[in-house]
């Protein structure tokens, strides 16, 4: 027998593409890689003794989260999130490392980081790098900061350009280590009037200046747009993502449904606000919040139906964001804006794993990574149970449970 083969039987098997759920599987790994994926039958298996057996379990690929702050905690009191604004890198780092901590044992192997105002979690990532031993193997895309025009929303979490210099110039600058550009294109949601839209921050012109720009230097662009105006022009110049994109109207669902580019919702933020409302105290508030979410899932039901491209983020990061756990219930979500459980994990796994252009996660395929994450339970207990994993294998190898159950 080649030592370098592995047999595991895995009772169900969502595979990322959005098919229907498999039932009895066998994975056979090859040197880290899927050598074969078959419906497992008794006759025919290889000697049971040399089968891990995960008949219990449902096996499925890694998750992304497309949308976090990393250098960010989402500690929920106003004191706190003001510190954090000149906090040193210091400071953040050790935050930064817990962030992905709580990421990876949620099985969250890869994120998409939309920036700090002090480009703390870049530092990281290119600190951490040159490590030869990574703690928890989570992928980190960053933006470094985010750009935002002046005296506008965005100061939290990143810059403005000089008024000597054009969005442009500024961004060129600052390309070198980054790998997408985060460009903020209008306010927040209101929490206290229902359905408020506030003006874009750029014109078409800078945006598409800022799109042609990414299309350059081999980046991807990410728009922070909420209300119809902002998304209509990030759409029109032509973006990777739609960040948040509350209030954006029927037509910009249609026009996401046009293009390639990936809407990325965030509805939970909005949940997170309604369990933490003793922060955001004032008449109305907690009715206002509630129809923001439950707007936010009838647009998420349209772009089902039209047949718009998303993927889970959850501005992990914001107040009571929390990392890891936020993607079990920005899953939640989009099952009860009507996505079928399988539909739902491909939104977190393969739609999330393809913008951030990775290939080590998001689908199990013959030929790929033997990397993918086990619940002890049958598809009906999910996603609950993803926070609670059983295991994570990487290659094809299960990580000490001990090490990542560690909170
Ligand atoms: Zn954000």
């Amino acid at each position: 027998m080649d030592k370098q083969i592995q047999y595991i039987k895995a009772g169900w098997m969502i595979d990322g593409s959005g098919a229907p759920v498999q039932r009895n599987t066998l994975l056979t790994i090859k040197d880290g890689i899927f050598h074969d994926i078959s419906p497992f039958h008794k006759n025919d298996s290889p000697n049971s003794s040399l089968i891990t057996d995960l008949s219990r379990c449902t096996i499925l690929p890694p998750l992304t989260d497309c949308h976090v702050h990393l250098a960010i905690s989402s500690a929920t009191d106003p004191q706190s999130r003001k510190q954090q604004i000149n906090a040193t890198y210091e400071d953040c780092k050790t935050h930064i490392t817990d962030h992905l901590h709580y990421l990876f044992s949620h099985g969250v192997l890869a994120v998409r980081d939309a920036g700090d105002r002090s480009s703390h979690a870049l530092r990281y990532k290119r600190q951490t790098a040159s490590a030869t031993c990574k703690k928890d193997p989570v992928i980190i895309k960053t933006a470094g900061k985010a750009w935002h025009k002046k005296e506008r929303y965005g100061a939290f979490i990143g810059s403005s350009p000089a008024s000597s210099q054009t969005l442009q110039d500024e961004i060129s600058k600052n390309l070198g280590c980054i790998d997408h550009i985060k460009i903020i294109n209008s306010g927040i949601n209101s929490l206290t009037k229902f359905g408020k839209e506030t003006a874009p921050q750029f014109s078409l012109e800078e945006l598409q200046s800022i799109a042609s720009l990414a299309t350059e230097k081999k980046k991807r662009l990410m728009i922070h747009a909420n209300g119809k105006l902002p998304v209509q022009l990030a759409l029109e110049a032509g973006c990777h993502s739609i960040e948040h994109g509350f209030f954006m109207g029927d037509e910009n669902l249609k026009r996401l449904a046009d293009t390639d580019t990936v809407w990325v919702p965030t509805a939970v933020t909005m949940k997170a606000i309604l369990e933490n409302l003793e922060w955001h105290k004032g008449p109305g508030i907690k009715d206002v919040i509630r129809q923001n979410l439950d707007h936010q899932l009838a647009q998420i039901a349209k772009a089902k139906q039209y047949g718009v491209n998303i993927a889970i983020g959850t501005d992990s990061g914001c107040s009571g964001v929390i990392f890891g756990e936020s993607v079990v219930e920005e899953l939640k979500l989009l099952i009860q804006a009507g996505y079928s459980l399988v539909e739902a994990i491909q939104c977190a796994s393969l739609n999330g794993a393809t913008l951030l252009g990775i290939q080590e996660i998001g689908l199990l395929k013959k030929g790929r990574p033997a990397n993918f994450i086990v619940a002890r339970a049958t598809p009906a207990m999910l996603p609950r149970k993803l926070s609670y994993l059983e295991a994570i294998y990487l290659h094809g190898k299960p990580c000490s449970k001990a090490f990542f159950n560690k909170i």
